[in-house]
């Protein structure tokens, strides 16, 4: 008999999830994490009064009120409706794209009006139906929102031409002929009073957590603990890239702490240009409206992945599709081990979608 009923390789928000329903049904938990601490890429650390986001900005929102209430569980949060801006070269617009941003862009003040311009704008295509990230965001918001606020920092974001990515990923974000700065469309939205960090530990609580523990590392050691392993790593990883490697895209993150109480103004700010290195700046303090005497900025320069860096995006496009199917193949073979999770699904999933995720699968097992 094994000492644990499950191994979670992974403390990030899917294991935790996981893990706490196992446990709250009495089943017998280890968690192997690799980094030095829980909460993968929503991991807070507390700077004075300042919850820092460490892996890039994290708002969870849903409309999912069983994914809500259940949070609420582990976390009071503190509302925070999420309104970032774009600078475009100094020139500042509303997103998503809205009656402010058209306002701003164009001078008009009617739906009728932004919509017009926009449909003369889409004449470009030609009636074709959009098959790319490029038609996709015409089709949408016409030209002039696409040079402006989508091409630079999409060519950026995925080190790839607007034409040659999937329209998936601008349908992301909303496009309303309202005056309305919302940039979610979800009824609940909000944000951890005291950081996600705490929300994930109590998620963990009653499991044993070994830190700084590379699963692959000693695959026998650690699959001889548990009768059944729950892996939310790269699914590449795990089979040892046989098929090849499944891309991703990574972000470097530039932390500063300034003498200033404020330093932008807002939470997220997006720099839509080509030329700015980075993609947005965070300054953390308005997440939740923190009051302290200095302030800390974190810059996301986005990058290639190498063997080493964090796979923070899943690029799914064609040929990484293909190859993921490859794997799944595999993966529907295991017979004790679950894939779960943004890295093992390849799945470019918010927190909301996760943690739907962890209940539903973590509710099949018996
Ligand atoms: P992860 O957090 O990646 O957890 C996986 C864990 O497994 C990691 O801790 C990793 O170290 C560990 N691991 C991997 N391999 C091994 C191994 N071999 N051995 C041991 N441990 C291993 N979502 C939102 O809802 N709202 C947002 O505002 C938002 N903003 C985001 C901003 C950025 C920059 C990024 C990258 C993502 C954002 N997301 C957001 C998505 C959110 O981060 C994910 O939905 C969530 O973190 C996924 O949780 P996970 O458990 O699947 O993965
Ligand atoms: N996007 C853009 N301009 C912006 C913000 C987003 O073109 O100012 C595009 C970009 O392609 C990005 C996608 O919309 O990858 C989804 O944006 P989101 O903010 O959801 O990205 P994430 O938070 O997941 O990095």
């Amino acid at each position: 008999m094994s000492a644990y009923d499950y191994l979670i390789v992974g403390a990030g928000l899917y294991g935790a999830v996981f893990a706490r329903q196992m446990l709250d049904r009495g089943k017998r938990v280890l968690v192997v994490e690799k980094r030095g601490h829980v909460a993968g890429n929503i991991y807070t650390e507390r700077v004075g009064n300042i919850d820092v986001h460490k892996y890039g900005a994290h708002i969870f929102h849903t409309s999912d009120a069983e994914v809500w209430d259940y949070v609420q569980r582990y976390a009071q949060f503190q509302p925070f409706i999420n309104q970032p801006v774009a600078n475009y070269k100094g020139e500042v617009y509303n997103l998503p794209f809205n009656m402010n941003t058209f306002a701003r862009l164009w001078g008009v003040a009617r739906p009728e009006e932004a919509r017009a311009i926009i449909e003369s704008q889409r004449k470009v295509l030609g009636g074709k139906q959009p098959e790319n990230l490029e038609e996709q965001a015409i089709s949408l918001v016409g030209t002039d929102i696409y040079e402006k606020l989508i091409k630079g920092y999409t060519e950026k974001q995925w080190g790839a031409a607007c034409k040659d990515l999937p329209a998936f990923i601008i349908r992301r974000l909303p496009v309303r002929f309202t005056y309305d700065n919302n940039y979610f469309n979800d009824t609940y939205q909000g944000v951890p009073k005291d950081g996600y960090t705490a929300m994930v530990e109590r998620l963990l609580d009653g499991a044993d957590v070994c830190l700084h523990t590379d699963y692959l590392a000693d695959r026998p050691h650690w699959d001889a603990q548990a009768d059944i392993i729950v892996y939310t790593g790269p699914v590449d990883a795990f089979y040892a890239y046989q098929y090849g490697a499944l891309d991703y895209r990574t972000l470097r993150f530039g932390e500063e702490t300034l003498p200033t109480e404020n330093y932008q103004g807002i939470a997220v700010m997006n720099f839509t240009d080509r030329e700015t290195p980075y993609t947005r700046i965070i300054e953390h303090k308005h997440f939740t409206r923190a009051e302290d005497p200095k302030t800390i900025i974190t810059r996301e320069y986005p990058a290639a992945w190498q063997p080493g860096d964090e796979p923070f995006y899943p690029l799914n496009d064609a040929k990484n599709c293909a190859r993921f199917a490859q794997y799944e193949a595999l993966m529907r073979r295991e017979r004790r081990v679950r894939f779960g999770g943004r890295l093992g699904r390849y799945c470019y999933y918010d927190m909301h979608q996760v943690v739907r995720l962890a209940l539903d699968d973590a509710a099949k097992e018996c």
